[in-house]
């Protein structure tokens, strides 16, 4: 592709607007084509999705690629590994940018395959080489233990995005951009697959709040995580935890937080009885205030926090709980 040009996000809905994860695509795109000189482009896909193209524009694109089926309605691999082949066909864009989400896995290495090039996952920085131009990507490696940095000389060159790793831009409601429609051309016999039903996750999202409360082996039981959902319950926030807690029961798989679980970067992260093991520092590395109570001094989670306590967390947290409500109620 000698022809590539520009900087291209691949924009997700979700309830009729875009991801917050894709805002902070649009966010970091937008500084890399600055960087480069060029354009900003999002693609688009879906079915009735035309309502969402300004919100894009909005965040930072220049141009957004609208492919608007019903065939498009769920994702889909086959169709939509399908028309986004055809849009980066189309507009050859030096380098593609998508989520780390459970659509941008499965997306991006097929596409990088279709189009003859390489995709870098779960980038947590991306910058331009100032002498070659080439997308500079960075992601950890060796369990999380290290930071590598790739590039790629074939085009688009395609890197997923860490969600949080990223911030979005202020949305500039008067910005304008160019609305570009690409015939999706899909025959309905090339989708085998059927979305039956979508059952939404109970309970708050952990990457959503503001406070997130995680608790680690230290806790010891499944009663010890009802503690922490007090506090939860009054800092208004959600409870998570470290790998060794899931992996006993004691809280639902989907609250683990690190390298193999989610990303959550909140205003407040609380971290009680856990160690502060990188492949957990990786998943909350990004909170703005770290609190860690732990009865080793040594503890690694202390090189992390803001503020620490050191000592039982069954002796702490009543006080600290109690502190809390006293300071919110007065
Ligand atoms: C490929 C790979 C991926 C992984 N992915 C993840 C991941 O996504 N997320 C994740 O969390 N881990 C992950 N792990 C596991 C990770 O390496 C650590 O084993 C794990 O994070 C440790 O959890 P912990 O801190 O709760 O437990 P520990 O390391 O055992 O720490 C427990 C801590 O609790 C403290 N403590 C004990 N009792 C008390 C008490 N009464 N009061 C106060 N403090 C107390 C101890 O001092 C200790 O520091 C991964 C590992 C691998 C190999």
């Amino acid at each position: 592709m000698a022809e590539s040009k520009g900087a291209m996000i691949y924009g997700e809905v979700a309830q009729g607007k875009l991801s917050s994860n894709t805002a902070e695509l649009l966010g970091c795109g937008r500084k890399l084509a600055n960087d480069l000189g060029q354009e900003l482009s999002a693609v688009l896909v879906g079915s009735n999705i035309s309502g969402i193209v300004q919100e894009a524009i909005t965040f930072g694109a220049d141009k957004v690629y609208v492919i608007d089926d019903p065939l498009l309605k769920d994702y889909q691999t086959d169709s939509y590994v399908s028309v986004m082949e055809k849009v980066a066909k189309q507009v050859m864009p030096q380098f593609l940018l998508l989520g780390h989400t459970s659509t941008g896995r499965d997306l991006a290495p097929r596409l990088a395959f279709r189009l003859g090039t390489a995709a870098s996952m779960d980038c947590v920085e991306l910058a331009i080489d100032p002498e070659s131009k080439l997308l500079l990507q960075t992601k950890p490696v060796y369990g999380g233990n290290a930071l590598a940095t790739f590039t790629c000389k074939s085009f688009p060159q395609i890197a997923t995005v860490r969600p949080k790793a990223m911030s979005p831009l202020e949305p500039h409601i008067s910005r304008k951009g160019e609305f570009i429609t690409i015939e999706a051309g899909l025959d309905p016999s090339a989708v085998r697959t059927k979305v039956l039903e979508k059952v939404e996750a109970e309970g708050i999202r952990l990457e959503d709040v503001d406070v997130v409360i995680a608790g680690g082996r230290g806790i010891g039981s499944p009663e010890g995580f009802k503690q922490l959902e007090e506090l939860a319950k009054i800092l208004k926030g959600a409870v998570g935890a470290t790998r060794p807690p899931c992996d006993n029961e004691w809280v639902p798989a989907g609250a683990q937080i690190g390298l193999t679980g989610k990303i959550v970067a909140p205003n407040l992260y609380i971290g009680v009885a856990l160690s502060g093991s990188m492949q957990h520092i990786s998943g909350c590395s990004g909170s703005k205030i770290i609190v860690a109570i732990n009865k080793d001094p040594d503890a690694n989670i202390f090189r992390e926090a803001h503020f620490g306590v050191v000592g039982d967390w069954k002796k702490v947290l009543p006080a600290f709980n109690g502190k809390v409500n006293e300071l919110l109620s007065g």
